[in-house]
């Protein structure tokens, strides 16, 4: 952020915290912006100035922020019990009622939640929930993970061998890197030159095919796959790719994992994406997010009773050794149950459909505007992508950090967009309106238009 201020919080937190993706050097000379109060998609820095979130937070504050009743809740829940060891044969209410909430809402047959902190651990969970249940079934060749280029799935060890966004993977870093292989990213708009759509997915289809050949399905545990890549750019796969790909997993005995990480409660307009938008019943599910609308962490992986029945049979001593300290943590459960109480009271599914419809059809007028490459993304999850040239679609150089720029002439408006690197990104609060989408998108096109003249 742009943004130099200069309060004691400001001078402490330049000095003293380590924010994750830390950019050191814009850091150094530009520290962070400071926020201090949120109500709704509203937030205020600590100079009173204040801005419409069209970033929900980091794609979590589905239900918005400042709800009395989220206070109350968690407050009681404190009150009540803050903490409940959930190891082996420990448990608390809101924990064991949240579980069976999720398995009501869950597609297909998944009906069995376990927890953890966030989407990194839920995604870490999945990792080694796929090593146990294929050595429990006799499988231990299995253990190859395909994943694809410009999936984003946490920053665990694990969790960032599989995410498949180049940007992210820092040489400085190590990564698992034998048993994890990225196919091609499933982006339209970057198809190769002469196809179109559904010959694309035909060529994706090919290549894990091909993939599948080439390493034997006896080697391959999982596929690991966002519906609709978030990070790494809100991609929206070509019509068909989703169930064909689950088609192929299906075929050759691998799990498919769908990371709804982002694409559940209601960002999409569905509980879950997989199977409501894509016709997908995942093996195994990642969510985290939107389960809280951010009031507290909280991640879940589940998986149905066909993968339990094979981890938990057999020898009498094996034990699923994995699982934290906070996994069901009372007051985060609490929360999660609040939150989609009142998803469903407001019907918000529903408003994100509706509403949803009217952003996509005003955020593409923006496609006139010299800089948009391409508009795209379902519902609350949209992206603008800025290219040099539009016919060519060739990036400007990296180094302009053209969503950054953008996003700094938003932020001077009072618009929160999130910069990745060509992109801007949005993932605004379930309760956004008809007129606060008028807002982003004007605030939006204006600080793209300014950018364009700057750069002149
Ligand atoms: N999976 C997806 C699709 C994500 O977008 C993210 C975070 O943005 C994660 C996993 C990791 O979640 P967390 O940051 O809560 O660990």
């Amino acid at each position: 952020m742009s943004k130099v201020m200069s309060s004691e919080s400001w001078q402490a937190d330049k000095r003293h915290w380590m924010h994750p993706w830390t950019h050191f050097d814009s850091f150094k000379d530009e520290g962070s912006l400071m926020l201090t109060r949120a109500k709704g998609a509203r937030l205020w820095d600590e100079q009173g100035t204040s801005y419409f979130d069209a970033v929900g937070g980091l794609w979590c504050t589905n239900i918005g922020l400042g709800r009395e009743e989220m206070a109350e809740t968690i407050a009681e829940q404190v009150r009540e019990m803050a903490y409940a060891n959930p190891f082996v044969d420990m448990s608390n209410v809101p924990a064991a009622q949240l579980a069976k909430k999720l398995a009501e809402l869950a597609p297909g047959d998944v009906n069995r939640v376990f927890y953890s902190c966030g989407g990194s651990t839920a995604i870490d969970t999945a990792f080694r929930l796929v090593h146990f249940y294929q050595n429990c079934r006799g499988k231990p060749a299995k253990k190859h993970i395909l994943a694809r280029k410009g999936g984003y799935h946490g920053s665990t060890y694990a969790a960032m061998s599989i995410t498949g966004k180049s940007g992210d993977k820092i040489p400085e870093f190590d990564y698992i890197q034998d048993t994890i292989h990225h196919l091609s990213c499933p982006n339209p708009y970057r198809a190769p030159a002469g196809m179109d759509e559904q010959q694309f997915c035909d060529f994706l289809v090919d290549e894990f095919k091909q993939k599948v050949a080439e390493l034997g399905a006896d080697k391959i545990g999982a596929f690991f796959a966002e519906p609709i890549l978030g990070s790494g750019g809100v991609i929206v796969p070509p019509e068909g790719y989703n169930c064909r790909i689950w088609e192929l997993c299906q075929e050759n005995d691998i799990l498919f994992v769908a990371d709804e990480v982002v694409t559940a409660f209601g960002r999409v307009g569905h509980w879950f994406a997989s199977e409501d938008l894509f016709g997908v019943q995942p093996d195994i599910i990642t969510c985290a997010k939107g389960l809280t609308s951010g009031y507290l962490p909280l991640g879940a992986t589940l998986f149905s009773d066909r993968i339990y029945d094979v981890i938990a049979t057999g020898d009498a001593d094996r034990y699923f050794a994995s699982g934290y300290t906070y996994s069901g943590h009372p007051v985060a459960c609490a929360a999660a149950l609040k939150n989609i109480e009142i998803i469903e009271r407001e019907n918000l599914l529903s408003r994100v459909v509706e509403v949803g419809a009217y952003f996509e059809q005003r955020l593409q007028t923006l496609r006139d505007l010299p800089l948009v490459g391409d508009v795209r993304g379902k519902r609350f999850m949209m992206c603008v992508e800025n290219v040099a040239d539009r016919n060519t679609k060739q990036l400007l150089p990296d180094e302009l950090n053209i969503g950054k720029w953008i996003s700094d002439r938003a932020e001077q408006n009072g618009l929160i967009v999130r910069p990745i690197v060509h992109l801007n990104v949005m993932s605004p609060p379930l309760t956004m309106s008809r007129k606060d989408v008028d807002f982003v998108v004007d605030k939006l096109g204006a600080a793209i238009e300014h950018t364009y003249h700057d750069l002149q």
